[in-house]
């Protein structure tokens, strides 16, 4: 299988003593209504909202669970997407690329009322995001795209050169400001949807990778070596399509994205740096982007560079976390003087579209899928247990088309 994270992320601490298996192993025959393959957010997300919903769910993990690429997030919790309104626009037209941005907002502010609501301990804090831009032939693309968020009704506010400057310490060209997003640790987020999710009834099982699924009388055969589940549909969140789906690997590239964590900056270096506690992502792609842990360390993101066979892992993993580092210092120069204390890479999945894939594919009957969505993973995975809740209860939107596998027809 691959490999999903490489270092050490923050969230996982400086413990490396192989860690304690949660849940049991599937080691018998189990009959239920759904099955869930994988135990990322997505899984956990569709766990939880399945189970409230009085639906028998298991969900099978391969390893141990919240520690894919869930656990190398950054997970910052945005209304907006990666894709900006103006190329979704461009691309599917105003109105759908409008309802697609009002149903990511409305995942991030579910995202963040569901851990309310659950009692989640997860580092949860709501944090305005800045969207900027240093490059002065860009600055008129993000007005562009200020322009069209605020006639389609998103909020928002423009930030000058020097307002960028006083809450950020960057010298920009002009920022959008988006007030009510959130961020949270995303590996106690998982772990906490699903003690929530078995409390509802849900089965959850670690160390049970998924070898193949069979068609079965009334929906499908799950098989991993110490059992097998029975159930009328799968649901499929692994991510991207891993090897059993070979026909729709096709239909994912995947990208390396980088990860640093500082040292804990002290009152004194705060104030030098100059960056008030917002979260911070930049227009141009790949982009860049910084936040706050509660523990005040920040960390900064990006590199993101696409997964080529063959090519040296580490050797790209030891450049990526260089040049993320020398585009740091060069934004924010008093970030030269912190040590760092955590470096890692994550592995995500992009569709040709930047959307995620959510719901059921032709070729896979009482298959549901959420697979591929990029740097949105967690607030889309959490927009795909809504969905793919709707299509197993039979109720049809326009919305699911959106997502739906044939949109690209
Ligand atoms: C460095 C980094 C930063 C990111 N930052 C953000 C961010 O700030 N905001 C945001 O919204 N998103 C962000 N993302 C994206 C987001 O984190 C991911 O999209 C999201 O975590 C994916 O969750 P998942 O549950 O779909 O996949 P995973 O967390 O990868 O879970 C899939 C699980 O499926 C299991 N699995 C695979 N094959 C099998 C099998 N055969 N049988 C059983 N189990 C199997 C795997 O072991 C894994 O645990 C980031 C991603 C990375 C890598």
């Amino acid at each position: 299988m691959t490999q999903l994270r490489l270092g050490r992320p923050v969230w996982l601490g400086r413990d490396t003593r192989t860690p304690r298996q949660t849940y049991q192993s599937l080691k018998a025959h189990q009959d239920v209504d759904v099955a869930i393959v994988g135990g990322g957010i997505t899984g956990s997300a569709v766990a939880l909202t399945f189970a409230n919903a009085g639906v028998r769910v298991a969900l099978v993990e391969a390893a141990l669970v919240g520690r894919g690429s869930t656990a190398a997030s950054t997970a910052l919790l945005l209304q907006e997407l990666d894709m900006g309104l103006t190329e979704l626009g461009r691309r599917y037209g105003a109105a759908k690329a409008q309802r697609i941005w009002e149903l990511s907002a409305f995942a991030a502010r579910d995202f963040v009322k569901t851990v309310r609501r659950v009692g989640i301990a997860c580092e949860l804090t709501e944090q305005d995001s800045i969207y900027y831009t240093i490059g002065p032939d860009r600055v008129q693309q993000l007005r562009g795209e200020y322009a069209r968020r605020c006639k389609a009704g998103f909020s928002g506010e423009w930030l000058t050169p020097g307002a960028l400057r006083r809450l950020t310490g960057i010298s920009g060209r002009g920022a959008i400001r988006t007030r009510g997003n959130a961020q949270l640790n995303p590996y106690k987020a998982c772990v906490g949807l699903l003690r929530s999710a078995e409390r509802s009834g849900a089965a959850i099982f670690e160390h049970s990778p998924v070898q193949r699924i069979d068609s079965a009388r009334q929906g499908v055969r799950v098989v991993t070596p110490g059992g097998t589940l029975t159930a009328r549909q799968v649901v499929i969140a692994t991510g991207y399509a891993t090897p059993i789906f070979q026909p729709l690997i096709g239909r994912f590239r995947l990208y390396r994205t980088y990860v640093l964590a500082t040292k804990r900056i002290t009152r004194q270096q705060h104030w030098e740096l100059g960056l008030d506690s917002v979260m911070l992502w930049e227009l141009a792609r790949p982009y860049h982007y910084a936040r706050w842990t509660p523990d005040q360390r920040l960390l900064l993101g990006g590199e993101d560079r696409p997964v080529v066979a063959g090519r040296g892992r580490t050797a790209a993993f030891r450049k990526g976390t260089r040049e993320l580092r020398e585009y740091f210092e060069a934004l924010l120069p008093a970030l030269s003087d912190l040590g760092i204390d955590y470096a890692w890479e994550g592995l995500f999945a992009m569709t040709p579209d930047g959307l995620p894939y959510i719901g059921p594919h032709q070729r896979y009957p009482n298959h549901l899928f959420a697979l591929g969505y990029g740097g949105n993973g967690m607030t889309f995975g959490f927009l795909a247990a809504r969905m793919l809740l709707e299509q197993w209860q039979g109720v049809h939107s326009a919305d699911h088309d959106l997502f739906a596998f044939g949109r690209h027809r």
